[in-house]
């Protein structure tokens, strides 16, 4: 798997926080990495979890994205926090989240 950007948005429910900590260890297991940055704000400094984000498409608009998965990013609080219909970019391995989680 290699790095790509991508604007993406968040997917978090409430399930998918709660397991955030755990998610980070998903992409870590899956990249052979060790999460050290946020992926979108570049931060080292604070605490990172594995967050849900699709991928936008090109209008971005939750209608036009880009395929229907979810993929593991590791983001610091506030970024993870963005409102779900906020689009940013990220810069990360973006690890597939199995289907039905
Ligand atoms: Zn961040």
């Amino acid at each position: 798997m290699e790095e790509e950007t991508h604007w993406v948005y968040n997917g978090k429910n409430t399930s998918r926080w709660t397991y955030s900590y755990a998610w980070i260890y998903y992409w870590e297991e899956n990249t052979g990495l060790t999460a050290h940055r946020c992926s979108a704000c570049g931060d080292v400094t604070g605490k990172l979890v594995g967050a849900h984000v699709y991928k936008a498409g090109i209008l971005g608009r939750r209608t036009s994205r880009l395929d229907r998965n979810y993929y593991i990013v590791p983001l610091c609080y506030s970024c993870n926090n963005f409102n779900n219909d906020y689009k940013f970019k990220v810069t990360s391995i973006f690890v597939p989240v199995p289907s039905n989680n």
